[in-house]
Order: structure tokens, then C-alpha cells, then sequence
């Protein structure tokens, strides 16, 4: 089981505990509930405590979902993980939408709203908004880790794979010096530069081959620029074909295929550009920060005999990554993105009519839609029984709670008691990991066939 959190009565961090220990501080009264996800507890009085033990925050950016974990780098011992799902196509949702609004605004009989020109500039560095929030999404759980956790340094995955350990990869001629990385820095390349999929049919979404172009039985080397990606069936039907064999029948697809294996994959950063936003901004924090590349995490995760999840993707970052990583018991937090609330002033029907200004008050009764509470209501009631869930206020004090057997309407107030206060967050507790049997100790993936 994750540890739990442990803070003292100036809330600054104390050494995690084990949840039996966490339950017996409980017990004695010694601790109260400080938060309920990510799990804390608050000593309730002053008592001499050693100094934590160092922590390690390694983090793996991915476009929907970022990979978190906590690892103690001495003895291996994944202290806590969670996996934060983005917003990011919700909020650029939300901006076409309001786009579009303004935009009818225009053209129908109504106040007018005067078109903002395109002859502004935006600042350098600037980011999209859906990107951006993905970047401070991350931040944010760093400096809340910060506040109850020692963490001292931090580790990044910064680029899908490092062009260092490809030894010049569309360079001619030069017989590679292979590091244990090789095969996983170059699937990583190749798969970005073949867009992940087969290069002579174009299948998606089924196991890639490293593929020869020109076979190395008819003196094909083994650069770069001479690998492509196959699907299985393709790289068995080419066999030692010559490519212009092959593709005889497909002069166009000979082309594209020719013309890509020469172009070196021009700029892999760009792609990054959020995961260098997040770099710059992690740097600023002080702390020591490590990055990794995707290949050397594979390699790590595949080491390890771990599964792939993005937790484990996220413990097996960088050089730092320890020898053995100790993971079984570890169930991650899964915490999901939900905004806080929206700014849509005025309320429309289904037909986009405008029903009215929205309300000017947020919290009523001392509650706030996203709340997490427990009811217990008395037997008396419709909504008889004991509820725990996200809340949904109302002005007239009856809520809703959604709860994980489906909703309960119509709850009084007086019957709710706070659990923990809306952070536009919402969680759930993941699944443990089974330690797979084998692990195929420093086996780099699919030499060239
Ligand atoms: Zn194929």
C-alpha cells in the first residue's frame, strides 16, 4: 500500500508512514485527518521528530494522463504514486465554443461586440491554453507534494529519446558504438520518424519490427537512415527482397519511403514544446532536477521487469532510477482534472437563448459544488441512509451527492459533513500491480531483423 503522508503541527513534512502505523497515530488520537487525497495526517502535538528521509519526485509528462511517483532513491521503495489525467480537450473545447458565441454575436441584430484583430503579438515562450494548463497541472502537484513530503529533488522524462545516445543517427559510415541504451533510444527514434506505423502498409496499432530497407544480405548497413518500421507480415513478405523489388507495383509508396529514410527527423523538440515549459519552470523551483529520455525509461522499466503504466513509466526515469525498485504494494492515485467551475455569465436554454444571469454565489451553507461530504440522513427520509460523494449545492440547501452506487437527490444540509473541500480535482484510488514473473534482465527490445 502507498504510504501515508505525514505532516507536523507547523505542517511541515515528516517521514511517510506505513498505513498500520498511520492507523494506530489515528487510534490513539496522536493525529487528525489533515486531507483526504493524497492521504495526510497532522500530529496533534509537538514531539521531537529525526529528519526525513530525502525523496525523489520523478514525473512523466504525457498529453492526457502524467505519471507520478515518489521514490526514496536509498532503498528503492516507491513511497507513493499517482497518475494525473489533463484537461487539455476540454478546455480547447471550451474555447471554440466561446469563439463561436462571440463570433455570432457579429452578424445577428444584437449588442455589438467588436472583432479583436490578429495584429498582437504573443509573448515568447507562449503556450496554448490546453498546453499550458497541462504544465501548471503538473506544477501544482509538485508544490502540494512539496508541502507534505521531503522532497529534495526532482526527475523529468524531457525527450522521447536522446539524440546523444544514437551516435549521430543519419551520420554515414560511422560503426556505432553501442551502449545498453542503443536498441531503445533507436526504436524511440524510429517510431517517431515512422509515425508509428508500418512504412510498406500503413498499419497502426499493432507490434512494430525494426525492418531493414536495404536487407542486410545485400550488404544493407545497420544506420539509421537504412531502418524503417514494419508490420510482421510486410517485414516476412519482404524478406531479403530488394526494396525496389518489393515495391515494384507501388512506385508512389517507393518514393515517400526512399525520401523519409534520408530525411533525419528535423525537429523532435518542437514536438516537446510543453515538455521544456515544464523543464524551465521545474528548474525554477531550486530543487536538483534529472531528466531522462523515453528510451532510457524503457530500458529501466524493462529491466525491472515492470508492466508499463505511467506511474512505473514515471519510477523509472532517469540514471537516478534504483536497482531494484520495490512497487508491489504500491496502489497509485488516479486524479482527474475538473476545472473549477466555468465563467459563462449568462445561463441559455438547449436552443442557446439566454435564461438568465448565473448565480452570484458559489457556496451555500458552507458547502460548494465539488465537495466531497458524507450524509447520514435519518431513516425518516426518502434519501434514507449513509452517502458519501461529491456534492452538487443548491440555493434552497438540498443537495445531490453523487455517490459510486449512482445519485442521491435531495439531501438536506444539516445532514452532510465535509470530508474535503473542492480543489478541481477528482480522485480515485488505482489498482495494484502484480509483479510480473520473468524480467528480461537488460534485453534491448527487437535487434534488426
Ligand atoms: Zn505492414
Amino acid at each position: 500500500m502507498s504510504k501515508v503522508f505525514v505532516i507536523d503541527t507547523d505542517q511541515q513534512p515528516l517521514t511517510p508512514v506505513h498505513p498500520g502505523r498511520a492507523r494506530l497515530l489515528l487510534k490513539a488520537g496522536k493525529a487528525a485527518v489533515y486531507s483526504r487525497y493524497p492521504f495526510t495526517l497532522i500530529l496533534k502535538s509537538k514531539v521531537e521528530q529525526p529528519m526525513p528521509a530525502p525523496l525523489r519526485l520523478k514525473i512523466d509528462p504525457g498529453a492526457k494522463t502524467t505519471g507520478l511517483a515518489l521514490v526514496d532513491d536509498a532503498t528503492g521503495e516507491v513511497v507513493w504514486a499517482g497518475e494525473l489525467t489533463h484537461r487539455g480537450a476540454e478546455i480547447k473545447k471550451a474555447l471554440d465554443k466561446r469563439r463561436a458565441v462571440r463570433r455570432s454575436r457579429r452578424c445577428r441584430r444584437t449588442r455589438y461586440r467588436a472583432p479583436r484583430f490578429d495584429n498582437r503579438r504573443r509573448r515568447a515562450g507562449w503556450l496554448p491554453p490546453s498546453l499550458l494548463s497541462r504544465v501548471e497541472g503538473i506544477l501544482s502537484w509538485v508544490a502540494h507534494l512539496r508541502r507534505i513530503a521531503h522532497i529534495t529533488a526532482l526527475s523529468q522524462e524531457l525527450v522521447r529519446f536522446d539524440l546523444q545516445n544514437l551516435e549521430s543517427p543519419e551520420i554515414a559510415g560511422i560503426a556505432y558504438q553501442r551502449g545498453t541504451l542503443f536498441g531503445y533510444e533507436i526504436r524511440e527514434y524510429l517510431l517517431a520518424k515512422w509515425s508509428r506505423a508500418c512504412a510498406y502498409c500503413g498499419a497502426q496499432n499493432v507490434p512494430l519490427q525494426v525492418e531493414h530497407i536495404v536487407c542486410r544480405a545485400r550488404g544493407g548497413t545497420d544506420r539509421v537512415s537504412n531502418l524503417a518500421l514494419a508490420c510482421e507480415p510486410c517485414n516476412r513478405k519482404k524478406g531479403t527482397l530488394d526494396i525496389q523489388e518489393f515495391l515494384l507495383h507501388d512506385k508512389k509508396r517507393l518514393a515517400v519511403i526512399l525520401g523519409q529514410a534520408k530525411a533525419p527527423l528535423k525537429d523532435a523538440t518542437a514536438v516537446n514544446a510543453t515538455r521544456w515549459e515544464l523543464h524551465r519552470r521545474l528548474v525554477a523551483t531550486g530543487l536538483i532536477v534529472e531528466t531522462g529520455s523515453g528510451g532510457q525509461t524503457k530500458y529501466n522499466r524493462a529491466s525491472r521487469g515492470l508492466p508499463k503504466t505511467h506511474w512505473l513509466d514515471a519510477a523509472c526515469i532517469g540514471a537516478s532510477t534504483p536497482e531494484s525498485l520495490r512497487t508491489s504494494d504500491v496502489s497509485p492515485l488516479l486524479i482527474k482534472a475538473e476545472g473549477r467551475g466555468r465563467r459563462k455569465m449568462c445561463n441559455t436554454n438547449d436552443l442557446g437563448f439566454p435564461t438568465g444571469h448565473r448565480k452570484r454565489r458559489r457556496r451555500y451553507f458552507g458547502y460548494q459544488t465539488g465537495d466531497l461530504v458524507r450524509a447520514v440522513v435519518p431513516e425518516r427520509l426518502k434519501c434514507a441512509g449513509t452517502h458519501v460523494g461529491r456534492v452538487v449545492v443548491k440555493a434552497a440547501g438540498t443537495f445531490t451527492i453523487a455517490t459510486k452506487h449512482g445519485k442521491v437527490t435531495d439531501v438536506p444540509h444539516r445532514y452532510c459533513q465535509p470530508l474535503q473541500r473542492s480543489d478541481g480535482y477528482a480522485y480515485q484510488q488505482g489498482a495494484r500491480i502484480s509483479p510480473l514473473p520473468i524480467s528480461p534482465k537488460g534485453a534491448p527490445v527487437s535487434a534488426p531483423a
